[in-house]
């Protein structure tokens, strides 16, 4: 099959690699139909994430058409349109059990490095560096998915794979960050960052209920999205002062709760290696940590900070005087997307949200290489790029 894999820093290649197999009983083979590169994608692209190998199958966006399910699969027959969850659950163990998917203690085989960096593993994830798992990914014709029952959502045939794809991610993923706002009528949203997932974040604001969200970017593209697509007010960073717009904006009180969905990816796991190297990259591409410190000391006293998507742990610009003498709440966490995908999915079908608005490029899977290209350097007023294999 084909299949776009990893060689090394902006090298990504379409090739010719070995079908994926049934490795295990609780497996499926997807076909897949559509996929998309992830904002994190790009880090693995700039190299900044270490326990990469060349020839990695990159991918963690996907859906498909089941071709082929291992004997103890029980929810899932050939046939079956299904999305796909970026973090590989059991189902059965601690965390799995408390629907906290992403924190899965049984599907990381190479847990004991995340373990060296994090004191625990998080779950397995497709396409994302040896340390969480070394799977291989879908950004390809098929792909081995393992626990597919736990894994899945089955979908509707009148629902396009352009409203349902996103369920595998970044819908969640911005979903679950306004959840952790513990959003209140009359709230103020404030959300650092107007990419796929800030723009998933903030339609999830209003549908929590907010009465006003606030956009922070810097590329109008985006923000022009945000305000047409979502009614977000927005603010353009490299022409005001974050901090006093919003105080100007909330009578001096700040936002009730920030989300950060620029920092987040850019912290990618275990750049422990790399720390330097990836903290001098990240100064030199938007202000990352910048962003996660403007929203802790702009966050109204008692508000929530939320942070989406994955923190290295090595950062040390964060005012923790500011989170502790502001009571602030924190949240976290990789996106525990299974939990998700049954009351998003029934968003979708009842046209709450149509999640394809985020899509701005639509190529084939061997166009891989350009979609990195346009999506890393913003061009073409690229946000969210689908691919799709012939
Ligand atoms: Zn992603
Ligand atoms: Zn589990």
């Amino acid at each position: 099959m084909k299949a776009n894999c990893w060689f090394g820093k902006h090298d990504v290649q379409v090739v010719d690699v070995p079908d994926p197999k049934i490795l295990n009983q609780h497996d499926t083979i997807v076909k897949i139909s559509s996929t998309a590169i992830c904002g994190s994608d790009l880090h693995l692209y700039n190299a900044l994430v270490p326990t990469m190998e060349k020839g990695d199958i990159l991918g963690h966006e996907f859906m498909g058409e089941v071709v082929e399910t291992g004997g103890a699969v029980k929810k899932l027959k050939t046939g079956d349109r299904v999305v796909v969850s970026f973090p590989i659950s059991c189902g059965n163990c601690f965390f799995c059990q408390r629907e906290l998917f992403s924190l899965c203690e049984n599907t990381n085989p190479n847990a004991w490095i995340a373990e060296k960096f994090f004191g625990h593993s998080p779950a397995g994830i497709y396409g994302y560096t040896h340390m969480l798992g070394g799977f291989a990914g879908g950004q390809a014709q098929y792909v081995r998915v393992p626990f597919a029952d736990v894994g899945t959502i089955k979908i509707p045939e009148n629902l396009s794979d352009e409203q349902v794809l996103f369920l595998s991610d970044i819908f969640p993923t911005g979903y679950m960050a306004a959840e952790n706002c513990n959003i209140q009528p009359g709230d103020t949203i404030a959300v650092w960052g107007c990419g796929p997932v800030g723009q998933f974040a903030m339609k999830s604001a209003f549908l929590l209920g907010a009465e006003r969200v606030v956009g922070i970017d810097r590329f109008p593209y985006r923000m022009d999205i945000a305000r047409k697509k979502i009614d977000a007010e927005v603010i353009n960073y490299e022409e005001c002062d974050v901090y006093e717009t919003l105080m100007d904006m909330t009578g001096g009180l700040g936002p009730d709760a920030c989300i950060d969905a620029v920092g987040m990816e850019a912290h990618v796991p275990g750049v422990i290696g790399a720390y330097d190297r990836a903290k001098q990259a990240m100064m030199l591409e938007t202000d990352r940590p910048h962003a996660l410190r403007q929203a802790i000391l702009a966050c109204r006293k008692g508000g929530t900070v939320s942070v989406p998507g994955v923190y290295g742990g090595f950062d040390d610009k964060i005012p923790l005087g500011a989170m502790m003498n502001k009571a602030l709440t924190f949240k976290t966490g990789q996106t525990h997307v299974q939990h998700y995908f049954e009351p998003l999915l029934k968003r979708i079908g009842n046209g709450e949200i149509d999640p394809s608005f985020v899509i701005t490029h639509r190529m084939a899977l061997e166009d891989a290489p350009t979609g990195y290209d346009l999506f890393l350097n913003k061009e073409n007023d690229c946000l969210k790029v689908v691919l799709k294999p012939q």
